[in-house]
């Protein structure tokens, strides 16, 4: 059976108070029978760091669903003023963090060597790393885009032994489709994910999942997710509103 990940990125978005009140309405929204999901769905949900707990308790007990962690620094505590460890995440209820996201590398000039060294401790706290990787335009216009995603792969995960990149699972996210309104075509999309696939197959990981992102609405997502190679999505804007977002999980994840 196929198993797909609608994955919400949150940003900076939604205090304590509004995640819970959100989460009420997707819940009584999306009409999941008895607010279950669908057998082989799953739905992730990264709210700002100061939201974590109060979005993992109201998932408690719900099958399939999970609260994560935006960003984390390596270290697992110390003086890092602003900084939150994974431990730390763990411990607010996260059980996986998106590592390497598009705004991470190109707004708070994180590096492929800073990625490596986030999903490390990841990994430690025994958290799921959700490891993002895309080109930007100027790249995919020169032709770079899977060397570009090639050398985020090898920095992140080249390394790894099997046991590690099974538990890893990638977004394909090219910089210029997010927040953008411009998408990446199902076609297109797809190329990517079988790269990546090999890439992770050639390292002993088979059957790590790959999800894409970049301007998922409610307009795009069935036929993106008709597409094989997807494993699912992260989205960002369209996961904002618990209603929409609600929408998009219940029609298109059966
Ligand atoms: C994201 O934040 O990972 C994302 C894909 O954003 P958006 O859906 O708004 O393009």
């Amino acid at each position: 059976m196929r198993q797909v990940v609608f994955a919400a990125n949150w940003k900076m978005h939604l205090g304590p108070e509004e995640a819970r009140a959100y989460l009420k309405t997707f819940f009584e929204r999306s009409r999941l029978p008895d607010g279950r999901l669908p057998e082989g769905c799953e739905v992730w949900f990264f709210p700002p760091a100061v939201s974590l707990e109060a979005v993992a308790q109201a998932l408690v007990g719900r099958s399939g669903f999970l609260a994560g962690a935006q960003n984390v620094y390596w270290e697992p505590k110390g003086a890092f003023t602003g900084e939150i460890s994974a431990p730390l995440a763990a411990a607010a209820g996260a059980r996986a963090v998106l590592v390497g996201h598009s705004e991470r590398r190109h707004r708070f000039g994180e590096i492929d060597a800073d990625t490596e060294r986030k999903l490390s401790a990841v990994l430690e706290a025994q958290l799921l790393p959700l490891l993002c990787v895309g080109e930007t335009l100027a790249e995919r216009e020169a032709g770079n885009t899977l060397d570009v995603v090639t050398r985020q792969l090898e920095a992140a995960l080249g390394r790894r032994p099997p046991a590690a990149l099974q538990q890893v699972t990638v977004a394909y996210e090219p910089v210029w489709a997010i927040g953008t309104g411009r998408n990446a075509t199902p076609r297109d999309a797809a190329e990517v994910h079988r790269a990546i696939r090999r890439w992770l197959a050639e390292h002993g990981a088979k059957s790590s999942r790959i999800l894409y992102g970049g301007s998922v609405s409610l307009k795009n997502a069935a036929e993106l997710l008709a597409e094989r190679e997807l494993d699912g999505v992260l989205v960002g804007g369209a996961s904002l509103d618990p209603a929409t977002w609600g929408e998009l999980v219940r029609s298109t994840a059966a």
